[in-house]
């Protein structure tokens, strides 16, 4: 029996770009001390209040079926947020609850693209992105960035593969890179969407880790409302990774049809999960301060760890939970950089070629151990660089 063109698809090259983090995993499991800056998972849990939250809505009967584009509370605190955050009008009409930003990733591509349709996304990209599209039938095809340009998509290189396209997907602030896109690369992004026709795609599930400037939606663009879907996710912001809680925001007639494929695909979010969520807005900046706060503060640990050397250089994380780092002076690909840092000191990092072609000769370090863990863990990381240049 012959499995579908599209699931077999997924991986296309027969790597997910993952082996570095499974075989990590695999070493953990055989009680090695592997020190992992791999996923984008909090060392800290939830809070316990929103845990607090949630029993209390569990117990309180929030354990059946929920509504299915989102309980009213949660996708009223969404757009509150969202219009004081952008200045655009936005109200439960626009907002559907999904399980998790990733899903939601799924249906904004499967609302605005068909089987065959190409979708642009920007290399480095999220190591899901691609096989998302392919599960799709999307054809993805990728807007080259470069290092030297804060890996920020320039808009004549958007504008060279829109042709036939139906949408592009940004992600600010930006996994892999940590860069945060500024005013004019928002601009570029939307006049060459305007001009193709492209539906936008933003993630912006990184929106609470800023570091340096400010995170702008697109949304919040002249002409742009109509025309992007933002996404965004309880995960980040509120170490709730597990808890499977996101949303879209958009026109109102695109979170109709939304809908229409969430009642026929997820049938809604958990009850106790929302209202938990619906608490941890109601706790405001504090908390997601809270959160947030371990890794701007490992941010410049990392910092004065690269200082004052020359071989690994840090592309300047302004966003997110992560840092990379280009190792080229060591002539090693990042794949094998990785590889040769786990099997000599047990200390796992990502290769910069599993988020596409242009983070070649990078590794990115996300920062989710403890202080101390992660300084110890850089600077050997540091040393051993130093020896292969
Ligand atoms: N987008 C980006 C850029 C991410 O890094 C992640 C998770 N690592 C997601 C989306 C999905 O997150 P979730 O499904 O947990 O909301």
């Amino acid at each position: 029996m012959e499995l579908s063109r599209r699931i077999t698809g997924i991986l296309a090259e027969g790597s997910d770009g993952w082996d570095v983090f499974y075989r990590a995993r695999a070493m953990v499991a055989a009680g090695e001390p592997v020190i992992e800056l791999t996923i984008g998972e909090h060392d800290i849990r939830t809070d316990e209040t929103i845990l607090a939250a949630m029993g209390r809505a569990a117990r309180g009967g929030a354990t059946g079926y929920a509504i299915v584009p989102g309980i009213p509370a949660l996708r009223r605190a969404v757009a509150e947020r969202v219009e004081a955050r952008t200045g655009v009008k936005t109200g439960p009409e626009n907002v559907l609850i999904t399980p998790g930003g990733q899903s939601a990733l799924f249906a904004t591509h499967l609302a605005v693209g068909d089987p065959g349709d190409r979708a642009l996304i920007v290399d480095p990209y999220y190591a899901t992105y691609p096989g998302t599209l392919r599960s799709l039938g999307l054809d993805p095809v990728s807007v080259k960035t470069d290092p030297e340009n804060d890996f920020q998509p320039r808009r004549a290189d958007i504008e060279a593969v829109a042709g036939g396209a139906r949408s592009l997907l940004v992600n600010t602030p930006n996994n892999p890179t940590g860069s945060i896109y500024t005013r004019a690369t928002l601009e570029g992004i939307a006049g060459a969407v305007q001009d193709h026709g492209l539906w936008l795609i933003s993630d912006e599930v990184y929106d609470t880790q800023v570091w340096e400037g400010a995170h702008l939606s697109p949304r919040a663009l002249p002409g742009m409302a109509e025309r992007t879907l933002v996404i965004g996710s309880m995960s980040k912001s509120h170490a709730m990774t597990g808890s499977r809680c996101g949303w879209i925001v958009a026109d109102a007639p695109v979170i109709e049809h939304l809908i229409n494929l969430a009642t026929n695909t997820t049938y809604g979010v958990p009850g106790y999960i929302q209202e938990a969520s619906v608490f941890a807005f109601s706790e405001g900046a504090a908390l997601e301060e809270k959160v947030a706060a371990p890794f701007r503060r490992r941010r410049d640990i990392a910092r004065s760890v690269l200082a004052g050397q020359n071989t690994v250089r840090a592309v300047p994380s302004k966003g997110a939970m992560y840092v990379m780092l280009d190792i080229r002076a060591t002539g090693l690909s990042g794949e094998e950089f990785a590889n040769r840092l786990l099997d000599t000191h047990r200390i796992a990092v990502m290769p910069g070629e599993s988020f596409g072609t242009c983070a070649a000769g990078h590794v990115r370090v996300a920062m989710t151990v403890d202080d101390d863990r992660f300084a110890a863990a850089l600077k050997t990381l540091v040393a051993f660089a130093g020896t292969l240049a």
